[in-house]
């Protein structure tokens, strides 16, 4: 039996005007919210009741929307894909559904929305359908877009940033690393010729000290000078060379032009440093059609053979070289050609360097300056060097320059 107070006519009159009044106050409370879009739906997905939020962010009257399947706000794909029942599943499911997404309004245009579908039951817990709250995002959704973009191009300009100072970086180690390797081949080359040198001196200064100097033979002497002479003129060299560089880099290489036949210059040399040629067991060819006559610094072209032919010795295996000198048009053709070592090909670039020696430990000398001055030379006279080669069949080095480089 219920213990309940007893309802009479009056009471239960009573509750029904303040549930009317309730639920009055309740509609209009829904009503006048702008912001949120609030509307029921049916089981099915009709809809039954529609706020002036829902008409601002949709663009629908209430007479336009109630009755009408709420998928209509839904985009194409998604409706192809069935997602609006999907969500009313889920909703049913799980006891609420929230997601973010493209919706259309009816003019067509689209919004940025955050959706709310809640399943609602009554008091006997019987399913009744859905209340839908929706919210126009697309203004959030813009500066989040923006934001990421801004974010995502930061991110890039930092990456490219980072790149370009690793490289930078790389270069600067390479920088270092061939400035070391230069100061140990340069310490090694310049004491190489002192050594003769000292010896060769101490011998003369005992002797001389001893008064003894008739002792020493003329055979021993002249040999004695010829060491000397040969370390003095190596040194000096290679302090021309390092005095080249620093012209060179301070673009004070000056070029005094004359006019003159390369062939002659070409034989004055090999007949100059026959001995040189023959200490390294080579020997040069030199092969000329015709003679070329063209007008060029004398000195700095002789630098430039001369490099180009002790390199055909050194590197050359001990085997002969050809040197050719040819006229294509108004330029020299000068070329030498060598069986010897040859260069890797990932190497090629790195021989017109400053200081690129490509094994350290090989057992002529140098200081990887002779090939980066002799293209500095050719390219003041206009020209141009490039070199073909593999590695144990040889090399070839071609240089063009212009007869007339004075007027270039
Ligand atoms: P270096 O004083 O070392 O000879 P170069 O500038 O003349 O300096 O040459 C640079 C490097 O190029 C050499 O150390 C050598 O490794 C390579 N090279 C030059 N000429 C030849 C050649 N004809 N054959 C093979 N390698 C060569």
């Amino acid at each position: 039996m219920s213990n309940s107070i007893p309802q009479t006519p009056d009471t239960l009159q009573a509750a029904h005007q303040a549930t009317e009044a309730a639920e009055e106050r309740f509609e209009l409370l829904v009503n006048s919210v702008r912001d949120y879009g609030i509307f029921l739906i049916d089981q099915t997905g009709y809809i039954q009741s529609w706020n002036i939020g829902a008409e601002r962010i949709k663009g629908y009257t209430a007479q336009e929307a109630i009755g009408k399947h709420f998928s209509i706000f839904y985009t194409e794909a998604d409706q192809a894909r069935n997602h609006p029942q999907h969500e009313l599943e889920i909703a049913i499911r799980e006891g609420r559904y929230e997601e973010e997404g493209w919706r259309v309004r009816k003019d067509g245009s689209q919004f940025w929305s955050n959706v709310v579908i809640t399943p609602l039951k009554n008091k006997a817990n019987q399913f009744v359908g859905f209340a839908k709250v929706t919210r126009d995002l697309t203004e959030r959704k813009k500066m989040d877009d923006l934001l990421k973009n801004a974010n995502a191009m930061l991110e890039k300009r930092v990456k490219e940033r980072t790149n370009a100072l690793s490289h930078i970086n790389q270069q600067l180690q390479d920088a270092v690393r061939v400035r070391d390797d230069f100061l140990s081949i340069a310490s090694h080359e310049l004491r190489t010729p002192l050594t003769p040198l000292k010896l060769q001196t101490q011998v003369l200064f005992r002797n001389i000290c001893k008064k003894s100097l008739s002792e020493l033979d003329d055979e021993r002497l002249e040999k004695m000078a010829n060491t000397c002479e040969k370390a003095i003129s190596r040194l000096s060299n290679l302090i021309d060379n390092l005095l080249d560089v620093s012209r060179i880099n301070a673009r004070k290489l000056l070029l005094n032009y004359e006019s003159f036949s390369l062939n002659e210059m070409c034989e004055d040399l090999l007949e100059r440093f026959k001995s040189e040629i023959e200490s390294y067991r080579s020997e040069a060819h030199f092969q000329s059609e015709a003679e070329i006559v063209g007008t060029f610094d004398r000195i700095r072209l002789e630098q430039v053979f001369l490099n180009l032919l002790t390199n055909a010795a050194k590197y050359g295996a001990e085997k002969p070289f050809q040197i050719s000198i040819s006229q294509i048009e108004n330029e020299a053709l000068i070329v030498f050609k060598d069986s010897g070592i040859g260069i890797e090909k990932s190497n090629i670039p790195k021989i017109f360097e400053r200081f690129e020696r490509l094994d350290l430990n090989d057992s002529v000398g140098g200081m990887g300056l002779g090939l980066y001055i002799t293209r500095q030379i050719v390219e003041a006279h206009g020209g141009s060097i490039s070199v073909e080669s593999s590695v144990g069949t040889g090399s070839t080095f071609t240089v063009r320059i212009p007869l007339n480089a004075s007027r270039k």
